[in-house]
């Protein structure tokens, strides 16, 4: 298992511009700050969800898109290294109007139409996200854990 201890740090608050991609705008946001480590939260609609499923057999993505307004009823994420640059992960779960839900990984594509975002800053050191041959996914530590 891999562990780490951090600490938190200074929170932010953002609310996404209308017409904005929730992934780049919030990835942006990071790299500018220099956030290597970080917990994400947010809730609000967006006009469409584009979003990524992991084939645990295949160990591949099958990537769709929810082409419709949803609500964000759950988002969450975190910031970690890949790379040696902020890497922001996303999954959340939306709902139509008759609230039924869909959800998923969160790619770039996903466009907002509100969005109010939690960033929780942990300082310490910076997960790193290497190779785990297990999953076939970049996960904090890699084989090494
Ligand atoms: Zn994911």
């Amino acid at each position: 298992m891999y562990r780490n201890r951090l600490t938190p740090g200074p929170v932010h608050l953002l609310r996404l511009p209308q017409g904005s991609d929730l992934v780049e705008e919030i990835g942006r946001f990071a790299s500018e700050q220099g956030i290597t480590a970080a917990t994400v939260s947010f809730l609000g609609a967006v006009q469409r969800a584009s979003l990524r499923y992991y084939d645990q057999s295949a160990h591949q993505y099958r990537d769709f898109t929810i082409d419709q307004p949803l609500e964000v009823v759950s988002g969450v994420g975190n910031v970690t290294l890949l790379d040696g640059e902020p890497f922001l992960h996303v999954h959340a779960a939306f709902a139509d109007d008759q609230g039924r839900g869909h959800g998923g990984h969160v790619n770039a594509g996903t466009i907002v139409f509100a969005l109010e975002v939690t960033v929780q800053e942990l300082e310490g050191e910076a997960p790193v996200r290497l190779p785990d041959t297990a999953s076939g996914l970049n996960l904090w530590g890699g084989d090494a854990r």
